[in-house]
């Protein structure tokens, strides 16, 4: 494909983080992408799952019905009605197949759109923009999601466009994607992060929707590769899922034979994006739970004592 073909192509992204340090070496510009193969019950991005926009509506904007109905007058199939404290409420089995007249229409930004076709050109603009930070930090452009390589040709055409433009590049996957596909991406990539969640798939299967063993091949076959870029591997600790030694311990057993190239971090679960599942109407399935500091402190420590020096800890 021609480099005018590859900064025209167009992708569904939800999201262009600035000045991230925790997604890849140095300071790094996020893009995420929308579509992801696996339904992770802890997902912390709900409108990272599916491909399309999708409508968000935050009712601690609506400025009320008493004051405002310009989305119930921009509607064209009547699916906004007033809640009980005549605030927006939007009936989402009528909604759909429609260009968000409503969150256009909305003052408040309490109606707002997740998902919108960016091109390659004007993703790039918005990441070379800190390319000052990149060159002093070692950072670039961290390509995540959803699973950014769901959409595998927009994916490869932005990460040929920054090879060009010398941006470095990382790519966040879940590994639940084609090999080739993987196998293609990693060719053009400078760092991989790549999240393992637990080794047993019946486990993996129940909280994510997907067995692991594809995961497991296509890392096995990706650290396998003769080349020395760096591989971080991550586990986010989810209460009730993986949140034990003998979990914690497994994966880090499994990557002890790897090569040097390997890193492994674990991730404490949050509940940051519970608001966003309020927003899309969908109820957030972790309810209330937290993670226990302690215990992952001492999940470190098993995974260090393993590791060694290719753990990294989180403070
Ligand atoms: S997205 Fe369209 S159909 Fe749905 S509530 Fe808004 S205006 Fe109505
Ligand atoms: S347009 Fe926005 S602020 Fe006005 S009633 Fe609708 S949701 Fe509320």
């Amino acid at each position: 494909m021609s480099s005018f073909e590859d900064r025209k192509m167009q992708g569904m992204v939800f999201n262009i983080q600035k000045y991230s340090v925790h997604d890849g070496p140095g300071i790094r510009t996020i893009v995420f992408t929308k579509g992801c193969p696996l339904r992770c019950s802890w997902c912390s991005n709900p409108e990272s799952q599916e491909y399309g926009p999708e409508l968000a509506c935050n009712k601690g904007r609506c400025l009320g019905f008493d004051k405002c109905r310009y989305c119930l007058d921009v509607c064209p199939k009547d699916a906004i009605t007033a809640d009980a404290e005549n605030l927006v409420h939007v009936k989402r089995n009528i909604c759909g197949d429609c260009p968000h007249l409503c969150a256009k229409a909305c003052p408040a930004q309490s109606l707002i759109v997740y998902g919108k076709m960016r091109s390659v050109e004007d993703i790039l603009s918005v990441v070379e923009q800190d390319a000052v930070f990149y060159t002093r930090s070692g950072g670039g452009l961290t390509l995540s999601g959803g699973e950014p390589l769901m959409q595998h040709d927009f994916a490869m055409a932005l990460l040929r466009e920054a090879k060009k433009r010398r941006v470095r590049t990382a790519i966040e996957t879940c590994g639940m994607i084609p090999w080739e596909t993987l196998h293609d991406a990693s060719l053009l990539i400078h760092d991989m992060l790549f999240d393992l969640k637990h080794m047993d798939s019946e486990k993996h299967e129940l909280h994510t929707g997907m067995g692991n063993a594809r995961i497991l091949d296509n890392f096995t076959r990706l650290a396998g590769l003769q080349n020395d870029k760096p591989i971080l591997v991550r586990t986010p600790v989810i209460p009730d899922f993986n949140d034990n030694e003998e979990a914690i311990r497994a994966i880090a057993k499994f990557l002890l034979p790897f090569e040097d190239r390997i890193t492994y971090e674990l991730l404490p679960y949050h509940r940051l994006g519970t608001q966003k599942y309020h927003f899309l109407d969908r109820i957030p399935s972790m309810g209330e739970v937290q993670l226990d500091k302690k215990l992952f402190s001492s999940l470190q420590d098993t995974a260090q004592s393993i590791l060694g020096e290719r753990f990294i800890r989180v403070e």
